[in-house]
């Protein structure tokens, strides 16, 4: 009889981990998943995919006002949030369903409970029993941050609650310069409502290419969204009519929501890390090697919870190499540069590799090629919105560092992109390649 009851538990049912229990089940594994919430994690649930539905049914609305220039006639719209709401749901319990039978299939066992650890090797379940692993795997990814200084931040909602707001708000407050606020302020700013983004930056999007984060910020002001930056909420009070944040340069605004999205932070609270001698950064992150490992020789962990690069491709790269490493015999390390990764703001953002500013501070010569123009489709429809391409190349050596664009389909594009930019190719190879016509794509293969 083996001294351990699996060879791996999984705490967390997220992308992250559903993937190293499903590998490492079929590399043979006796495998436990834990999960006290839904199948499926901030991605599936809360995140990436319903995000992404919310932000298909906002573009409607550009899409009735454009349809004219084309010769239709929409007629009167009307929106309904419940309907939206509760097909996207319906959605969501599809995708969580989907995680569950392919978990079962994996010969993985799932616990619907909370898990916790007693010691290195020894997790306590909510009902009392413990179980022994021989590996134990942190995958219990990270939650949305509401400053606990700010008078009356638990008036405000964060992204969790935005799926599932009773009623759109006519009015409301977003505060934070992040994907998720951006995001946010396009979805509720295309489906009808008035959007403020409180911002304490002088820009949006830190660490994104400055051209894109900028012009992102005007092309949204140029779609209603009213930016108040350099900003930061003093309070959040409730009134007879709804909520007002006050901001420390005094800007009062009256609205229906405030949507905290502020961060997010690792879970990592109450796991007993400490019993089992699990060390965490500054931040509550999970330390770990490039092999996922922590300090604590059995114990690894994937994922937002580890804080690298909190994507939902990078978690189940991470799961994967993970199960096959230690479980398949097969030493695999994620690579986690030039991640091309999308924000589903509106105008869109794709990007892979170094910005600008990046390639300036760690290059001697730098060359940046950038166009900007009216996508074709803007043109009959009347909308007066640029797109802009860049790409960033080393001038030594010719090879393309980065590309960043805003505007429709960035985010298709970025994974291409991505090809391009992983294989190292060179700005030459960019220009030996046949435009696609017409296309915005092709403007990337044409940039002098
Ligand atoms: P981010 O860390 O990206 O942004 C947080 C924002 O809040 C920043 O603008 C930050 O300002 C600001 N902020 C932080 N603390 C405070 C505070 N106390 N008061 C006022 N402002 C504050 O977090 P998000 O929540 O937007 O997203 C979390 C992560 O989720 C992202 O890093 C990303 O990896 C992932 N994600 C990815 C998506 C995608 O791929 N499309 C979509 C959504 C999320 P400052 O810049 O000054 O620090």
């Amino acid at each position: 009889m083996s001294e351990f009851d699996v060879d791996l538990f999984v705490i967390g049912a997220g992308s992250g981990g559903v993937r190293a229990a499903r590998i490492a089940a079929q590399h043979g594994a006796r495998v436990m998943v834990a999960e006290e919430d839904r199948v499926g994690g901030t991605c599936v649930i809360r995140g990436c995919v319903p995000k992404k539905l919310l932000v298909y049914a906002s573009q409607f609305s550009e899409h009735f006002e454009d349809a004219a220039g084309y010769g239709w006639t929409v007629g009167e719209t009307d929106f309904d949030w419940p309907t939206l709401i509760a097909a996207k749901d319906r959605e969501i319990d599809r995708l969580s369903e989907i995680y569950i039978r392919n978990l079962e299939r994996s010969g993985a066992t799932l616990i619907r409970q909370r898990a916790e650890f007693e010691d290195a090797h020894t997790v306590r379940l909510a009902d009392g029993r413990s179980v022994r692993a021989r590996v134990v795997l942190i995958a219990t990814g990270a939650r949305a941050y509401r400053d606990p200084a700010l008078p009356g931040a638990e008036h405000a909602i964060t992204s969790n609650e935005a799926f599932h707001l009773a009623e759109l708000p006519k009015r409301i407050v977003i505060v934070g310069g992040g994907y998720i606020a951006v995001e946010f302020a396009g979805i509720f700013n295309g489906l009808g409502a008035e959007v403020t983004l409180v911002h304490r930056g002088a820009s949006i999007l830190r660490g994104f290419d400055g051209e894109v984060a900028r012009m992102l910020a005007d092309e949204m002001a140029a779609k209603g969204v009213r930016f108040l930056l350099g900003e930061t909420p003093a309070k959040i009070e409730k009134t007879a009519e709804g909520l007002t944040l006050v901001t420390d340069k005094g800007s009062v605004c009256a609205v229906d929501q405030v949507m905290l999205a502020t961060g997010r932070r690792p879970n990592t609270d109450g796991l007993g890390l400490d019993k089992a001698g699990v060390a965490l950064d500054g931040a509550g992150a999970v330390i770990v090697d490039a092999a996922s490992q922590s300090n604590v020789p059995s114990i690894y962990a994937v994922g937002d919870v580890t804080n690298r690069i909190n994507l939902t491709p990078v978690a189940i790269r991470e799961g994967h190499a993970f199960a096959d490493t230690v479980f398949g015999g097969r030493p695999v390390t994620v690579d986690h540069s030039d991640v091309p990764t999308a924000v589903f703001s509106q105008p869109e953002i794709g990007t892979v590799g170094l910005t600008e500013e990046k390639a300036l501070a760690l290059y001697d010569s730098v060359d940046v090629y950038r166009t900007r123009f009216r996508p074709m489709k803007h043109i009959l429809a009347g909308r007066d919105e640029r797109m802009l391409m860049k790409l960033v190349v080393d001038a030594e050596t010719d090879r393309v560092l980065g590309a960043h664009i805003l505007g429709p389909d960035a985010g298709e594009m970025a994974q291409l992109l991505g090809i391009a930019v992983k294989m190292r190719a060179k700005k030459a190879d960019f220009d030996a390649t046949m435009a696609v016509h017409p296309t915005a794509a092709e403007e990337l293969v044409t940039l002098r």
